[in-house]
């Protein structure tokens, strides 16, 4: 597990990511009723933007360093994200810090509304302690994040999202992700589940979405963004959702959301694309 997210936070693939997590979140509380968060791949929660990894490659700088400076003008999804990172981020003139997946989800949990956040790497999840220390109704796992698709669904509230958003590091995780994910979607059929992907090498992935595709599933969204529409092999150019069960409403607002993303994030060359993989 040589894997560290310190490397990428605030990177575009985050923003892209987190942007999705929060209108997905937002549409659970349109409901009075609760909702359970269930973060598979949690991370570390919060990073420091200065620090030597963030600083050795960059990254955020062309993800929320430059999203940050966009202040008017933007789709209600985006200026939504922002007002939720925002607070998380500090308030200085330049983000300096930035908040992973358990800390933006914690900041639109209402009081009656449930997150488990599981983290593997002993390192990261000792920060994830640290981070989310004292943070009302947010159990924190140190264990598999597929095993937690188990043990925690269906979720008691019978409704929630569900993140997986694996590192692909391990050889064998991406022909395993399909059978996790339509396992979990059996014990959980009316959640919403949003998987990240990384598009590198589009071949495994396009793999990856048949096998899903030959599921007997209905409504599978697809949410990309791409900083050049130029394949570029074993290089992160762009990255995508897939989101089954998508809320009302969620699709037209990424429709709108990714392009205008895109447009900031990689002026000329970005595409931001919504898409149904399987329809209603
Ligand atoms: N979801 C986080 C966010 O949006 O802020 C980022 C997560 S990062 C991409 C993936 C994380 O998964 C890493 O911290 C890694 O240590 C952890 N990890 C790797 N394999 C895991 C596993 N089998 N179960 C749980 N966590 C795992």
């Amino acid at each position: 597990m040589n894997y560290r997210h310190a490397f990428h936070a605030g990177n575009f693939a985050d923003v892209m990511k987190h942007v999705c997590l929060v209108a997905l979140l937002r549409s659970l509380s349109r409901k009075e009723a609760a909702w359970c968060f269930l973060d598979t791949h949690a991370g570390a929660g919060d990073y420091d933007l200065s620090a030597p990894p963030s600083q050795k490659t960059g990254e955020y700088r062309h993800g929320i360093g430059r999203l940050w400076q966009t202040t008017t003008g933007l789709p209600p999804a985006l200026a939504d994200y922002l007002s939720v990172v925002r607070p998380l981020i500090g308030n200085d003139g330049a983000p300096r810090r930035y908040p992973g997946s358990p800390l933006i989800a914690a900041a639109l949990a209402r009081p009656q509304d449930r997150l488990i956040a599981c983290e593997l790497n002993p390192l990261e999840f000792a920060s994830l302690g640290e981070t989310c220390h004292g943070q009302r109704g947010l159990i924190l796992q140190q264990m598999d994040g597929y095993q937690a698709l188990k043990a925690y669904l269906p979720p008691r509230e019978r409704r929630g999202l569900v993140l997986i958003d694996p590192p692909y590091e391990q050889p064998g995780e991406l022909p395993r992700l399909p059978r996790e994910l339509l396992a979990a979607h059996r014990r959980f059929a009316t959640g919403v589940f949003a998987l990240w992907y990384p598009l590198k090498d589009e071949g495994p992935i396009a793999g990856l979405k048949r096998q899903i595709k030959a599921a007997d599933l209905r409504r599978i969204l697809q949410v990309e963004l791409r900083l050049t529409p130029l394949v570029q092999g074993g290089i992160l150019h762009g990255c995508g959702v897939l989101v089954i069960n998508p809320p009302w409403g969620f699709a037209e607002q990424m429709a709108t959301a990714m392009p205008a993303l895109a447009a900031i994030l990689a002026p000329g060359s970005g595409r931001g694309q919504v898409d149904w993989l399987v329809p209603e």
